[in-house]
């Protein structure tokens, strides 16, 4: 599919935020293929 092409060319993740398990911060995961980001500042893409 070309979405998962998307990712694995890290192109784009479709986002989801979440939140730890204890509450001290958040960070993100793809939903289509498991990849974390931390969202430090929220809007570190690198390209
Ligand atoms: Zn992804």
């Amino acid at each position: 599919m070309l979405k998962m092409l998307m990712c694995k060319l890290n192109l784009r993740h479709a986002w989801h935020i979440e939140s730890s398990e204890d509450g001290s911060g958040r960070y993100r995961r793809c939903t289509r293929c498991g990849k974390y980001d931390r969202d430090s500042d929220g809007s570190g893409f690198m390209h």
